[in-house]
């Protein structure tokens, strides 16, 4: 018995019981495969969880700036409005904060050399701008924007 991970062409996900990878593509040859949710015949085979590369991943944060000058000035951070959230929100601001390394306006450069090894593995925050955190998500560098409220960001009196 093989248990297939199936597609069908409007993207619902099902499994498959099959002889064998044979009668499976067999019975999609003949039509006989049908998605359950939308009775589809369009049926892909997905990639099997294993060939998804999950490890080596190098968590980051990046605090990007606000947007830049929009005309009507709209706040640009994304803090959540509700109370409760907002207390949650700044719990886990205050521990990635606790736990990285600010390197300020190095942020590019350092997650770039962290990420090729030249530098030694860490979790830092700084500062990106857009287009340099979109550059290293296209590297395949992780981070993670994320605006921190202005009170967190004074520096201790
Ligand atoms: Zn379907």
């Amino acid at each position: 018995m093989k248990v297939l991970d199936l597609q069908c062409a409007h993207q619902h996900r099902f499994e498959g019981w099959f002889g064998s990878e044979d009668d499976f593509q067999s019975q999609l040859g003949r039509g006989l495969v049908e998605c359950p949710m939308c009775g589809s015949t369009h049926i892909s085979k997905m990639l099997s969880a294993p060939r998804l590369n999950l490890g080596a991943v190098q968590p980051v944060v990046a605090d990007a700036p606000a947007a830049p000058a929009e005309p009507s000035r709209v706040p640009a951070t994304a803090a959540p409005a509700d109370p409760g959230v907002q207390a949650a929100w700044m719990k886990m601001v205050r521990h990635v904060m606790a736990n990285t390394e600010d390197v300020g306006s190095q942020f590019a450069e350092e997650a770039r050399k962290i990420h090729y090894g030249e530098r030694k593995e860490r979790n830092i925050r700084g500062e990106a701008t857009a287009e340099e955190t979109e550059a290293l998500l296209d590297e395949g560098i992780d981070v993670l924007p994320l605006p921190i409220p202005a009170a967190l960001k004074r520096p201790l009196q």
